[in-house]
């Protein structure tokens, strides 16, 4: 597959993951086709024997169809680009992927440590299945001196999420790591806010990333997908091989070209996106109905100056509280015309989600304002128009 060197992600996305060139006719398809097979056909034993010891020896060399041929091949080179990653599993949504990435590093008896501003689904991972197979999770404040005091010695993983989900709480992600590096913990983070584009755990020094393709990779609303990257470290990559096999994680090739389909342009979205995101989060905190706009890009937040530091760019989700009652909240939400109220991000519309108390108040980030909370995805819309709505909705909502 033809590789770009040029450093920048716009160039690359164009012309990674391309289908190979025919070696009789010497032509290719500019779209990789959507290679649906449930297994793969060689002309002898002798053949088969080969792609067997290719795939023994870590190459990539499919003699069956789970783990998907040519068109998952480009989509996890791609993944390994964005993510600066050797190894990349294509999981059946992000939520797999964040079982995946933390599953495959621990067995009964030990201990993990999730920051508590990560995807409130985790928890359910914990209750539903972790606890289940004796395997003990535990929530603690992101800073060094709370993940220090709360390793135990069978600790074996620290999970993170930054910027932490629905308040997106910058983490200062490299010494979280070097804390986590001093007892030999493997770190996990969820990317999905940074979609490889905006934010690269890998490079901040984090063993695997986690991404729920569904949002910004795919970035049309049109298909559930996760991926789990890991970087250059061999028995990390064996491990999530290995249990990815042993779950039987399988994803169609249409989902996959889809997703191919949609990172192409994943650069210009996230641009846009956080273009309109700023405004947005500009807009709100001069509001007097604001309380408080939760959005790293904008010089007020609290994580700011590590977003400056540690991020590429933005995206388009903020959080804002607001200086009226719940009921006056709810009314905010359902005058927005062009905001579909609904969980998710990263597509190309707007959405709102009205933020149930009980999701923030176990993150120790929150202000346990008693105000109500609200999320916004900034999608692909005008921005003139999304304050226009944004300001017509909270006319409706100040009427008493
Ligand atoms: C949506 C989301 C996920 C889960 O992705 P699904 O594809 O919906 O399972 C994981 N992490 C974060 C931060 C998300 O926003």
């Amino acid at each position: 597959m033809s590789q770009s060197s040029s450093r920048h992600l716009d160039t690359k996305l164009a012309h990674l993951g391309l289908a190979e060139f025919d070696p009789q006719t010497g032509a290719a398809p500019v779209a990789m086709p959507a290679m649906r097979s449930s297994t793969v056909r060689f002309r002898s034993l002798e053949d088969l024997d080969r792609a067997q010891a290719a795939q023994a020896a870590g190459e990539r060399r499919p003699a069956y169809g789970r783990g998907g041929l040519d068109t998952h091949a480009a989509l996890e080179q791609v993944f390994c680009e964005l993510e600066q990653g050797q190894y990349c599993a294509l999981v059946p949504s992000g939520m797999a992927a964040v079982a995946l990435g933390i599953t495959a590093f621990v067995q009964h008896g030990d201990h993990v440590l999730v920051t508590d501003s990560a995807y409130a689904p985790v928890r359910l991972y914990d209750s539903g299945l972790a606890k289940r197979l004796g395997i003990e999770i535990t929530y603690v404040a992101p800073d060094v001196a709370s993940v220090r005091a709360a390793i135990r010695p069978n600790t074996k993983v620290l999970y993170m999420e930054s910027p932490g989900s629905l308040l997106m709480q910058m983490l200062d992600v490299p010494a979280l790591v070097a804390v986590a590096k001093e007892h030999n913990l493997v770190t996990v983070a969820d990317n999905t806010w940074g979609s490889g584009y905006a934010y690269r755990p890998l490079e901040l020094g984090v063993d695997v990333s986690v991404i729920a393709a569904t949002k910004y990779v795919a970035g049309h609303s049109d298909l559930m997908m996760g991926a789990v990257v890991v970087g250059d470290n061999a028995a990390l990559i064996s491990t999530v091989k290995k249990t990815n096999y042993a779950l039987g994680y399988s994803v169609s090739a249409d989902d996959v070209w889809l997703a191919l389909r949609g990172v192409r342009t994943l650069s210009i979205r996230m641009r846009e996106s956080a273009a309109n995101g700023l405004k947005l989060a500009e807009f709100l905190s001069a509001q007097s109905e604001v309380e408080r706009v939760f959005h790293p890009a904008l010089p007020s937040d609290p994580g700011h100056a590590l977003w400056k530091r540690d991020a590429t760019g933005s995206n388009g989700m903020l959080a804002f509280s607001l200086n009226v009652s719940a009921e006056q909240a709810r009314r905010f939400v359902n005058a927005l015309t062009l905001f579909g109220i609904g969980y998710s991000w990263g597509g190309f519309e707007s959405l709102v989600q009205y933020v149930e108390p009980e999701l923030v108040n176990p993150h120790s980030y929150w202000n346990h304002s008693t105000k109500p909370l609200i999320r916004l995805h900034a999608g692909l819309e005008h921005p003139d128009d999304l304050i226009a709505d944004l300001t017509q909705a909270l006319a409706i909502a100040k009427t008493a």
